[in-house]
């Protein structure tokens, strides 16, 4: 029998329209994650680092600061997403993740470590009652901390205090300047983000755990890095 040459083209063209979707679950430390891909943005080799860097991050920044934090996370490669990533924690926790941003940058896949820190932090609120700095100054102290190879994007936290920073900058500024108080204050990240899931944190809390007020904290911190001191 000889296939008429009119169909080819159709065949040719099925493949396409039914491939380019994953949906993949991996347990795992008593966690369950669903990945997936509608589109097949991201790669086979990006995936195993998506999955292999969540992992390794959640486990441990879980059974560090809240072992009850969900237990089935969904991450979303979303092409339609022009963000870079984002955790949605009402409901069923869900990191969405834009491809481009990964496909540009492959190094910088820890920020999936920053990110499944937000779903650990679950805080009540963000901006209301849990300061967007202090949310995100502790992310990246996390990615810091838990991050598998945050030297392949270069990314790291700063060690010098420009004038403009402030304590409450955010983010990595905020970041080190928390690695550096925790250095002095043993257990105070993991105390302010205990105060913050509890909706108990209020302006006063650092200086109830510290002993004095987060101005004169910073004060000190800024002072020691621009003598090049660690000390505390
Ligand atoms: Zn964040």
């Amino acid at each position: 029998m000889i296939r008429s040459a009119r169909l080819l083209p159709l065949l040719c063209l099925l493949p396409l329209a039914t491939a380019a979707a994953t949906e993949t679950t991996i347990e795992r430390d008593g966690v369950t994650l669903v990945y997936r891909d509608a589109s097949d943005a991201l790669d086979a080799t990006m995936r195993a680092r998506i999955v292999e860097t969540f992992f390794s991050a959640y486990a441990r920044q879980r059974a560090d600061f809240n072992p009850a934090a969900a237990d089935a996370v969904d991450i979303v490669i979303d092409a339609g997403y022009d963000g870079v990533a984002f955790v949605d924690n009402k409901g069923h926790a869900t990191m969405t993740i834009n491809p481009a941003w990964l496909v540009e940058r492959p190094g910088d896949v820890d920020l999936v470590t920053h990110e499944a820190m937000h779903i650990v932090q679950a805080y009540p609120g963000y901006g209301v009652g849990a300061p967007v700095w202090l949310t995100e100054g502790i992310a990246d102290y996390a990615r810091d901390r838990y991050g598998l190879d945050n030297a392949a994007s270069g990314w790291a936290l700063p060690d010098a205090v420009a004038d403009d920073h402030r304590h409450d900058t955010g983010y990595r500024v905020s970041g080190a300047f928390l690695k550096w108080a925790d250095a002095a204050h043993p257990g105070l990240v993991r105390r302010l983000d205990a105060a913050l899931r509890a909706g108990a944190y209020t302006p006063d809390t650092w200086a109830a755990l510290t002993g004095e007020t987060i101005e004169a904290t910073w004060s000190r911190y800024a002072q020691a890095r621009a003598d090049g001191r660690d000390a505390r």
